[in-house]
């Protein structure tokens, strides 16, 4: 049987980190960057998200912070686009992935050990652009990183977020299909509980004084092995809000 969610039971607030989640991407980090090994779904969806950044918010030039950068797939993308890019994991081994590939590609980019949350206190209102993609379904607490996101943004900048629709054509693709079918990604790689539907992002966009502007499907063609957006958001989908400025 389908699990239900349990999206809104934290278990530890004071520091919104499952040590858990983080252990397994700190084991794939060696392989971040094989676009066919277990990140082979962020390499397939990277220019898509990129280009969807990009489209609604024109990162050249725009302080942007990438949160729960991991291997920096976002962070290159974005630099490449010229942004001027900082990622933030408490994944270590990740983010010694990211440094070295930067520094291989000639890219500058800042790469910091710390959350959302810690990140937040000592620069609200900083960033032009803040993206936490693929990171929300792997937190005790979603809204919590929402709301840092939303301090760390600028009034008037934007926030993408990205994340698995919790359907069951979501359970039946990413979980059964890619982890049991496929055995593209590890077993045990999502909890299915911890996805979250566009309704509840939406809400917790609004309880911290972000407007929703767009909500856009990423969907997967087999054939192709490309994503694309789409105007179901049954499985993937990415959401763009805005900080409201001060009246
Ligand atoms: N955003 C990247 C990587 C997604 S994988 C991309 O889409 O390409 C999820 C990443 O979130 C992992 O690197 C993991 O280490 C990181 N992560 C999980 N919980 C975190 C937390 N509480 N704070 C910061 N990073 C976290």
């Amino acid at each position: 049987m389908m699990p239900k969610s349990t999206l809104h039971e934290p278990t530890d607030t004071s520091h919104n980190v499952d040590p858990s989640e983080i252990a397994k991407f700190e084991r794939a980090a060696s392989r971040w960057w094989d676009a066919n090994g277990e990140f082979k779904p962020l390499h397939q969806m990277n220019p898509v998200r990129a280009n969807f950044i990009d489209r609604l918010s024109h990162v050249a030039g725009k302080k942007t912070l990438d949160v729960g950068c991991g291997g920096g797939l976002l962070s290159e993308a974005l630099t490449h686009r010229g942004a001027e890019v900082t990622g933030i994991d408490m994944g270590k081994a990740p983010l010694e992935v990211a440094r070295m590939h930067a520094e291989q590609s000639g890219l500058t980019i800042n790469y910091h050990q710390t959350t959302a949350e810690e990140h937040a206190h000592n620069n609200a209102n900083t960033y032009d652009i803040v993206c936490s993609l693929e990171m929300l379904e792997h937190v005790p607490d979603p809204q919590s990183v929402i709301n840092a996101c939303a301090t760390l943004v600028k009034p008037g900048g934007s926030v993408f977020f990205s994340t698995l629709n919790r359907t069951p054509m979501a359970y039946l693709i990413a979980v059964l299909g890619a982890e049991y079918i496929a055995n593209l990604l590890p077993r045990g790689t999502h909890d299915y509980t911890k996805f979250i539907t566009p309704a509840e992002l939406s809400h917790a966009c609004r309880q911290t004084g972000l407007s929703v502007k767009k909500i856009t499907g990423l969907s997967y063609n087999p054939l192709t092995q490309k994503f694309k957006e789409a105007d179901t958001v049954a499985i993937n989908y990415i959401i763009h809000a805005v900080k409201q400025s001060p009246h």
